[in-house]
């Protein structure tokens, strides 16, 4: 039987861009049951081999570690760190080596144990960790390619520019990869914080994962065409729909040139009123895209991810050394750093901390409320953040403040925290700037009380909307709620921003909104001073701001303001006309 024409596949795309090319499927490692009984004199000797195929599989790993660090940074490299602690786990070295005491080979105690413990991911609600069970698989196929003596498959094998189509991609495919081969990624596997996730992403490369079987539909050298934007893949794509994409992707790259052309200038308006384009970061290795595509600061660090990727709490000299790295980076720009936003769902988890389960994590002990309920865990990231704050324009700024009293709470123990360094005669910027997110309704509120106790607000759109609609900013199944256009929103945003510029304080946002090109017109008018996104978004941005007059934003704000419900909203967004 022939194989079919355009076939469409859907998935989720965690890379924008469109890739049209030819397939490199790579073959993953196997990983099947393989059972043998064993007869007792000789259980000793499957101890053996598994000592050594872990002995082997830890000095691969150390190599991946060492590849990933020189090719994507250090925190890429954690990856490779987080799977060495897998391999060392003694929970499931302890089950392995409980199924082979009862007669089996190891490729079977592997096999089972990883069967049994990862189960247990899959009742995990939180995509980050229930992501994790993909590292432990990853890492349990290399033992089983040890001890099955078999040679990797891998990228460097790849030789022609390619669409590299895997079951899943980790790190140890990635590390060999000559990234000037690679056109794009599509995988079985995987969601938004996937390892393909994270690498096509810094490496700007179109990805669609998710795709479930993608791998047994695919054969070496077919023609494939990467959709990024929709989280597509037509596999064997008609004359008709390659050309089609064809003239997307040149219109994407056109479209790129003429975006390279704002990096070095101003996000000014055609009457002169200029807005501060900033980058969102997760991580410091994200610095260099941030300056690449012209940010004038870094408007929001989530420095949460710092906990996330690590079994132990970060030391204050690791906060240290983290922010202080930035700041100089970002030397002369601001670098804002939010204080952890971590939840009870996710410390947890990590055992960080005895909190237990909450039903509602994202309505629970978090952000702020944790800080303030554990104040060494918080004094311990604000004296990091203090002593960094000499090298650079580091600022402040506390998450899901819901009340005045949090943040006086807050800047009690940021004032303790000052008095220490200054009796250790460790210095730092007395005039540090402190701000906050306003992301929760209540604060939304009283944003003119909260703006006369802080140096800055910068509006949280992604919880905002979240907690207005009361709609789970995840949840699909209620996405159409999940509007930024809708006028409770909108008007929102005008409240804090009036209140915010009474008070003679600057206000941004650092919300999904504000680098969706649609929506800048709207923000322009509602007078937001600073913009904090996907430092990819920035030159878009630009260019939108570029183009438009402050004016005329104004006039289409006040038109919004009247209407009544989010289509007549979206309807005169889509009638603007910029000049
Ligand atoms: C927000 O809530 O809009 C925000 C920027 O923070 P996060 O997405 O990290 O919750
Ligand atoms: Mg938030």
């Amino acid at each position: 039987m022939g194989i079919k024409n355009n076939i469409v596949l859907k998935g989720i795309g965690v890379s924008a861009g469109i890739a049209i090319g030819k397939v490199f499927v790579l073959k993953e490692d196997d990983f099947k049951l393989i059972e043998k009984n064993i007869p007792k004199d000789k259980i000793e000797n499957e101890y053996l081999r598994f000592q050594e195929a872990i002995k082997k599989t830890r000095l691969e790993l150390q190599d991946n570690q060492d590849d990933l660090n020189k090719m994507l940074g250090e925190n890429y490299a954690k990856i490779a760190k987080a799977h060495m602690l897998i391999l060392e786990d003694p929970i499931i070295n302890n089950e392995i080596k409980n199924i082979i005491a009862t007669g089996k080979n190891v490729e079977y105690a592997v096999y089972k144990a990883v069967e049994k413990i990862s189960k247990s991911f899959d009742a995990i609600k939180d995509e980050y960790f229930r992501e994790r069970k993909n590292d432990l698989i990853d890492v349990a196929k290399k033992i089983m390619r040890h001890l099955l003596e078999k040679e990797k498959e891998t990228l460097e094998n790849l030789n022609s520019v390619s669409i590299v189509v895997a079951k899943n991609l980790s790190p140890s495919d990635t590390v060999s990869m000559k990234e000037s081969m690679i056109k794009g990624f599509a995988t079985d596997m995987g969601g938004r914080t996937s390892h393909t996730a994270l690498v096509a992403q810094s490496l700007e490369i179109p990805a669609v994962v998710g795709l479930k079987n993608i791998t047994e539909q695919v054969k070496q050298g077919m023609s494939i065409v990467i959709d990024g934007n929709n989280g597509i893949v037509v596999l064997n794509p008609t004359k008709e729909t390659l050309e089609n994409y064809k003239r997307e992707y040149e219109i994407q790259i056109a479209y790129q040139k003429d975006l390279e052309k704002f990096k070095d200038l101003n996000a000014t308006t055609l009457d002169g009123e200029e807005i501060v384009l900033e980058a969102n970061i997760e991580n410091p290795d994200e610095v260099k895209s941030v300056l690449k595509h012209g940010a004038n600061g870094i408007g929001l660090y989530r420095s949460e991810y710092m906990f996330l990727t690590r079994k132990a709490m970060p030391t204050e000299e690791e906060h240290f050394q983290s922010y202080s790295k930035i700041a100089k980076m970002m030397m002369p720009y601001e670098v804002i750093i939010r204080t952890i936003d971590l939840g009870g769902d996710k410390i947890s988890r990590l055992g960080l901390m005895n909190i237990g389960m909450e039903a509602n994590p994202f309505m629970g002990l978090r952000a702020i409320r944790l800080c303030l309920k554990y104040p060494e865990l918080f004094k311990r990231q604000l004296r990091g953040i203090l002593r960094a704050s000499v090298y650079g324009n580091i600022k402040i700024m506390y998450p899901m403040i819901t009340k005045i009293s949090e943040i006086k709470q807050a800047n009690a123990i940021l004032e303790q925290s000052k008095e220490e360094l200054r009796k250790e005669g460790k210095s730092f910027d007395e005039n540090i700037q402190v701000g906050v997110m306003i992301e929760v309704p209540s604060a939304a509120l009283i944003a003119d009380l909260i703006a006369k106790e802080v140096d800055f607000m910068s509006i949280g759109t992604n919880d905002l909307i979240q907690y207005t609609m009361a709609v789970d900013r995840v949840n699909e199944k209620v996405a159409d709620l999940y509007n930024p256009m809708h006028p409770a929103i909108i008007r929102l945003i005008k409240h804090i921003t009036d209140a915010g510029h009474r008070a003679g304080k600057t206000v941004g946002m650092c919300g999904e909104m504000a680098s969706d090109p649609k929506f800048t017109p709207v923000l322009v008018g509602l007078g937001l001073d600073e913009l904090s996104m996907s430092s990819v978004q920035i030159p878009k941005i630009k260019k939108v701001i570029r183009n438009l007059k402050k004016q005329k934003a104004e006039n289409l704000v006040s038109k919004i303001l009247d209407c009544q419900n989010l289509e007549e909203i979206e309807t005169t967004i889509k009638q603007f006309k910029y000049k």
